[in-house]
């Protein structure tokens, strides 16, 4: 079981739909919500779209490996397709906030858990090319820089947290999900279990 969390627009879903295809032992788990379809989003591939009373049903039920309120909407992951996975060697990747992946670290200790972090990077870049005082090749050496130390930053408070394995700082979205991909090999090569 692969957890991947992180806030809402740090690209996670992004990430995910980039490097799922690269792998053809992965399987995503399709979340119940309550929240109304988007447009564009199609029932059964992004969400199972369901109403408030049935979700509250299936929850007491505990039909759901993890549920969450977010917003003024719930979010839950079907356990029943997540075991089914597991059980056929499949590894399944469960795209949650992070309520919903603290359950699963309480539930499933062995689950991997990797943290999408947010270009909060963006700004450095934006405010070092505004200042014009570096040349072009500093600015790039200024923001290698800034991403390692972000990247460290992150490792030690998470890593202290003992909550997650992984974190990829989503700041150019091509290396993140080179990161992204390589964690998910790494995942499936450590796992003893197979
Ligand atoms: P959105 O409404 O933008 O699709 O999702 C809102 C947030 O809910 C995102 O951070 C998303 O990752 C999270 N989410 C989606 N499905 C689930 C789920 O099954 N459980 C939990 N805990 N969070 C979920």
């Amino acid at each position: 079981m692969i957890v991947i969390s992180g806030p809402s627009g740090a690209g996670k879903g992004t990430l995910i739909a980039r490097v799922v295809p690269q792998f053809d032992h992965l399987a995503v788990s399709v979340s119940a919500t309550t929240r109304p379809r988007r447009a564009g989003e199609r029932e059964g591939i992004e969400y199972y779209h369901v109403p408030r009373d049935e979700f509250v049903r299936r929850a007491e039920a505990g039909e759901f490996l993890e549920w969450a309120v977010y917003g003024d909407n719930l979010y839950g992951t079907p356990a029943l397709p997540v075991l089914t996975n597991l059980e056929a060697g499949r590894d399944v990747i469960l795209e949650i906030e992070l309520q919903g992946a603290r359950q699963v670290i309480a539930r499933k200790p062995d689950a991997a858990m990797v943290f999408i972090a947010p270009p909060s990077l963006r700004e450095l870049e934006d405010r070092l090319r505004r200042r014009n005082t570096e040349s072009e090749e500093a600015i790039e050496v200024r923001m290698d820089h800034a991403r390692d130390e972000m990247e460290e930053l992150a490792h030690d408070a998470l890593r202290e947290s003992r909550e997650f394995h992984y974190v990829i700082v989503n700041d150019d979205v091509d290396e993140a999900a080179e990161r992204l991909r390589s964690v998910i090999e790494r995942i499936r090569e450590n796992d003893p279990a197979r």
